[in-house]
């Protein structure tokens, strides 16, 4: 056996299908915290006196055409965060505002499925939030929508729950724009391609159950759906 040969066989490419064809290969999930105002308040925070911040779940979190999302273990208060998704198709570090969105090859709806008690717990005792948001399946995703054809500064972002409208809010409200969360997040780390972004979610996460059917959608960027199984 060649000496540059795998010890063990090399874990598939996580990608996420494209509009008009084609799939998209995940490097990195990037999530920006509390960056809607209602929805910082309702965490308890203040949303002026804050910089964008970050946390990661595995690229290999993602759920994508579709499908189920099993209900995960060592929590009972699972929450939905609807978010619209960057998919960065250019690297680069230190990147201007006015460059910035030159860098996202499209973007889509996603769900920051959140075990909501872990996230407390550590938040309460200062550790990091890795359990609460990085599980098994908690970034369910919907096709990547080309950039040319979305607005990220505006439109509605929605998620129902079996049919009843649960979150509502515009990209408009979004505190950091998604122009300044990519230029910010490139001074902290080189950007990729193949790297994902999760802009943050409005007001009104809150829990589901199993059997709960979850439909999203963001104005111009596509749909997101899964059911908890
Ligand atoms: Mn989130």
């Amino acid at each position: 056996m060649d000496a540059e040969s795998f010890v063990i066989p090399a874990p598939a490419v996580v990608s996420v299908p494209a509009v008009g064809g084609g799939r998209f290969p995940v490097r990195r999930i990037f999530c920006v915290g509390r960056n809607y105002a209602e929805h910082a308040r309702e965490m308890g925070a203040d949303p002026d006196r804050e910089l964008p911040f970050f946390f990661c779940k595995p690229a290999d979190a993602l759920v994508t055409g579709g499908a189920d999302m099993p209900y995960p273990a060592m929590t009972s208060n699972l929450h939905h965060e609807m978010e619209l998704v960057a998919a960065i198709g250019r690297g680069g570090a230190a990147i201007a505002v006015a460059d910035a969105l030159a860098h996202v090859w499209g973007y889509a709806a996603g769900l920051d499925m959140t075990r909501r008690d872990l996230q407390n717990q550590a938040k309460k005792e200062g550790k990091p939030w890795d359990m609460g948001k990085g599980f098994d399946h908690s970034a369910p995703i919907g096709e990547l929508v080309p950039a040319a054809k979305v607005d990220p500064t505006r439109g509605k972002i929605e998620l129902r729950v079996n049919g009843a409208v649960r979150q509502t809010s515009d990209l408009s409200k979004l505190i950091w724009s998604v122009a300044e969360t990519v230029a910010y997040l490139s001074g902290l780390v080189r950007l990729a391609p193949g790297d994902l972004i999760f802009t943050g979610t409005p007001e009104g996460g809150a829990a589901v159950v199993q059997g709960d059917l979850l439909e999203g959608v963001v104005e111009g960027a596509g749909t997101v759906r899964t059911r908890i199984v």
